[in-house]
């Protein structure tokens, strides 16, 4: 389960962008308790980790979806 990095909400998670970055696909969310967006990043060939990056608070996704 993906946790917020803001507050630590570990529930369901508002998918706001899907795109790649690089061979990763990158994730933007939007937590539901906070509001605080985080990005989170999953290597599809498993061999590196997963990783979330916050994403600051209503600043982020200047493009629409
Ligand atoms: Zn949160």
């Amino acid at each position: 389960m993906i946790k917020c990095p803001h507050c630590e909400f570990d529930g369901e998670h508002k998918l706001l962008r899907v795109w790649k970055f690089r061979w990763w696909g990158s994730y933007l969310y939007e937590c539901p308790r906070c509001n605080g967006r985080f990005r989170y990043y999953v290597d599809p060939s498993g061999r590196r980790k997963n990783f979330i990056i916050k994403a600051g608070k209503k600043r982020e996704l200047a493009v629409p979806a």
